[in-house]
């Protein structure tokens, strides 16, 4: 459990500046969805659902590592444990759709970020995704 957690805050602390990092990729996708092929357009919308998804999930799994803690997670129900391991596997379920996602769209698109691998458009200067300076 010790190393579940220390990984578990770990990946929180990346969440955060992930959640920042959302809010701006959602402007800049917003933004780049005009003059883009409409198909593209729908992949990264879904591609951003997928990860709000995922913040989501990591969120209700924070609560319950604190109700858990705080021995506060209500009797009765399903364990913490357990209800922590089946987010977990659902944040897996969801990487793997936005891996497959991204792909497709690096596919469409033909150019992916060196840094995080997200698709980039083929006159992007920076990710859209981490904001790594792409080379022209
Ligand atoms: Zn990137």
């Amino acid at each position: 459990m010790d190393s579940g957690m220390k990984r578990f805050l770990n990946e929180m602390a990346d969440r955060a500046a992930a959640m920042a990092e959302g809010a701006r990729d959602a402007a800049t996708a917003a933004g780049k969805a005009v003059g883009e092929k409409k198909e593209e357009a729908a992949a990264r919308l879904e591609l951003m659902r997928l990860r709000s998804e995922r913040e989501s999930a990591f969120s209700e799994i924070g609560r319950a590592f604190y109700l858990m803690n705080a021995g506060r997670w209500p009797d009765g129900s399903e364990s913490a444990e357990h209800r922590i391991e089946s987010l977990l596997g659902r944040v897996s379920d969801l990487e793997m759709k936005m891996k497959e996602l991204t792909a497709k769209i690096a596919k469409d698109v033909g150019r992916t970020c060196p840094a995080c691998g997200a698709a980039c458009g083929p006159r992007d200067r920076f990710c859209p995704s981490c904001g790594a300076r792409l080379s022209e």
